[in-house]
């Protein structure tokens, strides 16, 4: 091992850092975080790092160098784009013991500064000695998007406990277990969704030996339009430690294959006429396999929230006290809009962006149309195919213009992305020369004309 890496505690120490600018600013905003008092000495300060040796309690030095300067330090930085001056520093450094880092000069270095993934009070510190600090910087982006930002909660959360913990288990083989299904069970769950105060609970009553005897919980997730890079983190995250899943049609296998391996997969279907499971009994099941014990992802296309029935389903999950969490996803019209180039809404195309289902209950046209034909409203229309030609009438009959601009975009945001456009009066003609499938999304307005400036993504066939 080329450095061991130990954590410094500088709160309240005198730090020196040679230089006064970009270099020097990056090192003197952690320095500063970690309480350390800067003395910055350059011929020349720049304003953010005076303002961090304010924050900082310490002093700038406004001449160039000299080696007095160590005086009092117990760290010294090197950060000058000047690489003799850098060079004796470091010398000057080594010479009295006093650990120094160069900047960009691992051999002139008696410490480095690792990538930190900072959780405090949990920090990851992750190096390559000097070598690859790229290869360390991409570990690190990682482990970012793999830790909760809130993860160091919890350890503020044992910090509480740990007293009555050591109290109640004098062996530390029984602490470390009892410990270990804290952080990995419903309290850390609890705690990571922002619950803190019900995970306290959840932890005190494990302590009294009442916890609850159920332990399951529900995770609503938004898997997003379809390309499995526009999931969120949180989404991943649940769907890696979930026992179960439960899934529409319209997640893609892509998707599905990033769930934990041995998780058993449910599939609850929704095709138009073909509900694989009728709703109550999709509720129904949620709550069975939660009082089981069993974390349950319920994954949806793209947002939960709409057009989701998302609110149905924990309607059910609260009404039986299942715990649940909601996790937002890109909705169809976001992912499918910025995917085939259409803004949503523009200064000067569309102040105002409706969603709307055009799932007509028994081939009516119970839409609000007086509320649809304005010019500069985009309307986005989720499961509108089948109801097309009556919408498009019904648009056109109401007011807005024929010419109006209109898109198909099927299977957005997926390799075989799909998209044609034309207006109002042609789409349903577009439908039938195209075969157009499910899952289609019709986007209504001006913005359209954006595409022909703004696609970039190129699905698997050619567009109109
Ligand atoms: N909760 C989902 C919508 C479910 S309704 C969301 O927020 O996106 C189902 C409708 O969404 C489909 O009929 C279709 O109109 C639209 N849709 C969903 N994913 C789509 C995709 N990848 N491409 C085009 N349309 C999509």
């Amino acid at each position: 091992m080329e450095f061991l890496p130990l954590f410094h505690n500088l709160r309240g120490a005198r730090v020196l850092v040679v230089g006064g600018g970009e270099i020097a600013l990056r090192k003197s905003r952690l320095l500063a975080d970690s309480g350390a008092v800067l003395r910055v000495v350059a011929p020349e300060i720049g304003a953010e790092v005076r303002a961090l040796i304010e924050r900082s309690g310490g002093e700038q030095i406004l001449r160039g160098y000299t080696e007095s300067d160590l005086n009092g330090c117990v760290l010294i930085i090197a950060a000058t784009d000047d690489e003799p001056l850098n060079a004796q520093v470091s010398a000057d450094a080594r010479q009295r013991g006093v650990p120094v880092n160069v900047v960009d000069a691992p051999a002139l270095c008696s410490v480095i500064f690792p990538a930190i993934v900072d959780r405090s009070p949990l920090v990851i510190a992750v190096s390559s000695g000097g070598d690859a600090p790229v290869l360390a910087r991409l570990i690190r982006a990682k482990l970012e998007t793999w830790i909760p930002p809130t993860y160091g909660h919890l350890a503020g959360l044992a910090a509480r406990f740990r007293h009555q913990v050591k109290g109640l288990f004098p062996n530390v083989q029984q602490r470390r277990a009892f410990w270990e299904d804290v952080f990995q069970g419903p309290i850390a769950d609890r705690q990571l969704a922002g619950q803190g105060a019900e995970a306290e609970r959840l932890l005190q009553a494990k302590i009294d030996g009442d916890a609850p005897a159920t332990t399951g919980e529900v995770y609503l997730v938004g898997a997003g339009p379809g390309d499995p890079d526009l999931l969120t983190f949180r989404a991943l995250r649940l769907m890696q430690q979930a026992d179960v899943v439960l899934y529409d049609r319209l997640v893609a296998p892509a998707i599905l294959d990033l769930c934990r391996r041995d998780a058993d997969r449910v599939y609850v279907g929704k095709q138009r006429a073909d509900h694989a499971l009728p709703q109550d009994q999709i509720n129904q099941q949620l709550v069975d396999l939660a009082k089981q014990g069993k974390r349950v992802v319920r994954l949806k296309g793209g947002d939960p929230f709409i057009f989701g029935r998302g609110g149905e389903e924990i309607e059910e999950l609260a009404a039986h006290g299942i715990p649940f969490q909601v996790v937002p996803g890109i909705t169809a019209a976001s992912g499918c809009a910025a995917y085939a180039g259409i803004p949503l809404t523009h200064r000067d195309h569309a102040q105002s962006v409706r969603f709307v289902t055009g799932h007509l209950k028994n081939g009516t046209t119970d839409l609000p149309w007086k509320d649809l034909v304005s010019p500069s409203q985009t309307l986005v229309l989720y499961m509108g195919l089948i109801g097309l030609p009556v919408i498009c009438e019904q648009l056109i009959k109401h007011g807005r213009s024929a010419d109006t601009p209109a898109a198909l975009i099927q299977q957005g945001t997926t390799v075989n992305q799909r998209v044609f456009t034309g207006t109002l009066a042609n789409l349903p003609q577009l439908v039938a020369e195209h075969e157009v499938h499910a899952p289609t999304l019709v986007i209504v307005g001006e913005v359209v004309t954006l595409r022909e400036k703004l696609a970039w993504f190129e699905g698997a066939q050619a567009s109109v």
